[in-house]
């Protein structure tokens, strides 16, 4: 079983496609939606992590592509800027999936990117933009 976070850009023509249900029936994948933006009137933004075969991963991808949406893993769409952390931990109790997290005996904060489900909670929690997600 293989897994991967990515992030779907959607240009508004392709908003609407059933792209979910797809790549469950079509491709024999699981899916997670982890976070979504989706206006029908703008480009739309879903977060998903797909499970499944290789082969059916790889044919799944290339099913999104095809339909002109932009797909890219997770971890390129965010960014934590350690030298500007102070460890105040103001994010850590908001943070859903714990990317954010103590460690109680050095009490740092630190950031594991491939947990955060970029739900942008941190974002305003955090007072020296430590945190970027760059969409
Ligand atoms: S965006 Fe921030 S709060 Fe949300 S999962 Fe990622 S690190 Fe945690
Ligand atoms: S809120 Fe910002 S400065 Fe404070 S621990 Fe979190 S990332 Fe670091």
């Amino acid at each position: 079983m293989n897994k991967k976070r990515v992030v779907l850009t959607f240009p508004k023509e392709t908003v609407e496609q059933p792209i979910t249900y797809h790549l469950i029936k079509d491709y024999d994948l699981m899916v997670n939606i982890l976070s979504a933006k989706i206006n029908p009137d703008e480009e739309g933004r879903l977060v998903i992590e797909i499970s499944g075969q290789r082969k059916d991963l790889d044919k799944g991808i290339d099913y999104i592509k095809g339909l002109g949406v932009t797909i890219q893993p997770l971890a390129q769409d965010v960014n934590w800027n350690k030298d500007r952390c102070t460890h105040c931990t103001a994010c850590v109790p908001l943070c859903p999936s714990a990317a954010l997290s103590l460690d109680r005996v050095t009490m740092k904060v630190s950031f594991d990117s491939d947990r955060c489900i970029l739900c942008g909670l941190c974002l305003k929690a955090c007072p020296y933009q430590a945190v970027e997600i760059l969409f």
